[in-house]
């Protein structure tokens, strides 16, 4: 992995933030507090504007360093869980090294901990979650089995969707949607949509 590769995604993420304004807003206004948008528009946007600062950093720091500003600046539920995905994704990468597609896997799988680990959910609670611990379990398989990152971004992308859209049907135990009960049902969870819009975006990059 290569630092540019990190601020190309970071730039590549904002856009594709910023284009989904009206989806990311209208499903947290369905079953959170709204500001969904507002908050991953602000993280996207700080993590855009650090490109020149994180130039010169090494992959592993660069995340870290992009960990611990998202830790001040996006807020709600997700800025501390995003922030501490990306903190502990350097810290594996920093330990492991990154020069193959399974050591990049384990450290993504390293980040998704974290987030289990701070917002003590799991998978099926309608959170960011069921987007990205399939992912995590995908990435890890795939490249293990085979080292074509074409490949592998392509079953990510299709994994990430099916994630994402598994979060419709689904009872929120977790966040603001958990005190709705059944009437978030036929909602997807907005942190799942934006999370499953980042790999995306980052996957085509690579296609
Ligand atoms: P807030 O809910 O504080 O307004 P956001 O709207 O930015 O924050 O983020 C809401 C998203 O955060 C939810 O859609 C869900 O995906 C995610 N989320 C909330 N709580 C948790 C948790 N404990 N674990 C994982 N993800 C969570
Ligand atoms: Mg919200
Ligand atoms: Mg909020």
């Amino acid at each position: 992995m290569k630092t540019e590769f990190i601020i190309e995604a970071a730039l590549a993420i904002q856009q594709t933030i910023l284009a989904n304004e009206s989806t990311l807003e209208s499903l947290d206004r369905e079953i959170g507090d709204g500001d969904h948008y507002i908050n991953m528009k602000r993280g996207a946007t700080t993590v855009a504007e650090m490109q020149a600062d994180l130039a010169s950093l090494k992959p592993d720091e660069a995340l870290n360093k992009i960990g611990l500003k998202l830790l001040s600046t996006i807020g709600g539920a997700s800025g501390p869980l995003l922030a501490s995905f990306f903190m502990s994704m350097a810290k594996v990468l920093k330990e492991n090294g990154d020069e193959s597609n399974l050591k990049i896997a384990a450290a993504f799988a390293g980040g998704v901990q974290a987030i289990i680990q701070r917002g003590k959910a799991g998978l099926g609670e309608k959170t960011m979650l069921d987007v990205l611990i399939p992912v995590s379990n995908e990435f890890v398989l795939q490249a293990t089995q085979n080292n074509d990152i074409k490949l592998i971004c392509a079953k990510l992308i299709q994994t990430a969707e099916q994630g994402m859209l598994s979060t419709k049907d689904l009872i929120a135990t977790k966040g603001r949607a958990a005190g709705l009960g059944e009437r978030a049902i036929g909602h997807i969870d907005p942190g799942a949509k934006s999370c499953q819009l980042m790999i995306e975006t980052v996957c085509h990059l690579l296609l």
